[in-house]
C-alpha cells in the first residue's frame, strides 16, 4: 500500500491517522507544525518525536514534496517557477519583490478550461485540478528556496481557482490557519474570471480573502468575445454578484482590467467602466496586455492607458497600472504554460 501523504489530511484526519498507527492525538499538532510552519520535508527532521514514532511514519507515511524544474530569474528581480507534480505534469509560480513586499503567485490547475483568448495558460485547455496540497506546496517550496518571508499570496497563477472550488478552499485554510502557513487574510488574493455561483459560496464559506475579479470588458458583446465563461455569466450578473458579496468593512474588490489597444481601451470603455462600479467599494488594476509569441493582440500606448485611467481616477475610481513584471521570461500575467506547449 501506498504511504499516506500527511499533507492530503486535514488536522482532525491527521489526529485519527496518528492515532491509528498508536500515536497520542497531541503528536497530530507537533507534526503539523513541521509540516507546514517549519516546512519539514522528512519525519527524521521532526525531533521532538521519539525514534520509535519518526520510524513508524517513515513506514507509513510520507510528505509530498515538488520538484523543482527550473528557476529563472528576470532582469526585474522576478523569479519563475517550474515544478513537476507526482504525475510528471508540470505548474508555474511566480515571485514579484516589489518595495516591501513579496508576493508569490501560484497556480491552482495545470492549464484552464476558461479558454480567454488573451491568455496563453487558457490557450492549451485543462489538463487537471491541482489537489490542496499541490497548491500549499508552492508555497513551501518557494519559501525553503528563500531566505526572505513571503509576505502576500495571490491565486493568479495558471488556471481558474473558483473552478477547482473545494481544493482552492481547503488549500487557503491551510495558508490561513495559525498553526499552518499562518498569512493574514489581508494578505492573500483570490483571482477570478467570475465563476458566479462560487463567487456566491465564496462569501458563505465563513473564510475571508481579497477577492479580484478579472473583468476585462465593459460590453458583453466585447467580453463575450475575450472571454468565453462570460456567456454563461454576462456582466451585469457578474456586477450583481459583485454587489451583494460579503465584503468586509473597509475592504475593495479588485477588478483586474487587461487593455487590449483597440478592444476595450476607449474613452467610452472607461466611462462605462465607471458606471458599472458605481457603488461598489472597489480598486481597478489596469493590466497592459503582455504579448506573447503568435499572440492576436495588442498593448494600447502608455498614453492610452493613463488617458483611461484618469477617466476612473476622475470619477473616484482608485485605479493603478500594473507594472509589467517578469515579461523576459515569460513570467507576467497571463504567460504561464507550463511549458507544456514547446516540451509536450
Ligand atoms: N483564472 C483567474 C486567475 C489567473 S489569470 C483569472 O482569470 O482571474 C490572472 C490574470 O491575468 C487575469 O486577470 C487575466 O485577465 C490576466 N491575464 C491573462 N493573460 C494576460 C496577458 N497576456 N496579459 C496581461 N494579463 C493577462
Ligand atoms: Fe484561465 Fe484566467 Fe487565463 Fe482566463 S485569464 S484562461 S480564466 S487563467
Amino acid at each position: 500500500m501506498k504511504n499516506k501523504n500527511l499533507k492530503a489530511l486535514t488536522l482532525p484526519e491527521l489526529k485519527a491517522f496518528l492515532t491509528s498507527l498508536g500515536m497520542k492525538q497531541y503528536r497530530a499538532n507537533q507534526v503539523y507544525q513541521w509540516l507546514y510552519q517549519k516546512g519539514a520535508d522528512s519525519f527524521d527532521d521532526m525531533t521532538n518525536l521519539s525514534k520509535e514514532e519518526r520510524h513508524t511514519l517513515n513506514e507509513k507515511a510520507c510528505i509530498s514534496n515538488l520538484i523543482l524544474v527550473k528557476r529563472q530569474t528576470a532582469s526585474d528581480g522576478t523569479e519563475k517557477y517550474l515544478f513537476e507534480l507526482e504525475d510528471g505534469n508540470r505548474i508555474e509560480s511566480v515571485l514579484i519583490p516589489d518595495e516591501d513586499r513579496l508576493t508569490l503567485c501560484i497556480s491552482t490547475q495545470v492549464g484552464c478550461a476558461m479558454g480567454c483568448k488573451f491568455c496563453l495558460t487558457g490557450k492549451g485547455g485543462l489538463k487537471r485540478n491541482l489537489e490542496a496540497y499541490e497548491i500549499v506546496d508552492q508555497v513551501i517550496a518557494v519559501r525553503r528556496l528563500l531566505n526572505k518571508r513571503i509576505t502576500n499570496i495571490v491565486l493568479m497563477g495558471m488556471g481558474e481557482p473558483l473552478a477547482n472550488y473545494d481544493n482552492t478552499i481547503s488549500a487557503l485554510r491551510i495558508l490561513l490557519n495559525e498553526k499552518a502557513l499562518n498569512f493574514s487574510n489581508r494578505k492573500v488574493t483570490l483571482s477570478t474570471a467570475g465563476l458566479i455561483p462560487q463567487i456566491d459560496k465564496l462569501g458563505k464559506e465563513g473564510i475571508t480573502v481579497n477577492l479580484a475579479i478579472s473583468l476585462n470588458a465593459t460590453t458583453d458583446d466585447v467580453r463575450n468575445k475575450i472571454m468565453p465563461i462570460n456567456k454563461k455569466y454576462p456582466i451585469k450578473e457578474l456586477i450583481a454578484a459583485c454587489k451583494r458579496f460579503p465584503l468586509p468593512k473597509r475592504r475593495r474588490i479588485t477588478f483586474e482590467y487587461v487593455m487590449l489597444k483597440s478592444i476595450n481601451d476607449t474613452k467610452e470603455d472607461a466611462e462605462r467602466l465607471c458606471r458599472l462600479l458605481k457603488g461598489i467599494p472597489c480598486k481597478v488594476n489596469l493590466i497592459p496586455f503582455n504579448e506573447y509569441q503568435g499572440c492576436e493582440f495588442k498593448k494600447p500606448d502608455e498614453e492610452a492607458i493613463e488617458r483611461f485611467r484618469e477617466i476612473l481616477i476622475d470619477h473616484h475610481i482608485m485605479a493603478i497600472t500594473r507594472k509589467s513584471k517578469g515579461a523576459d521570461i515569460l513570467a507576467a500575467c497571463g504567460q504561464l504554460r507550463g511549458e507544456t506547449i514547446n516540451n509536450p
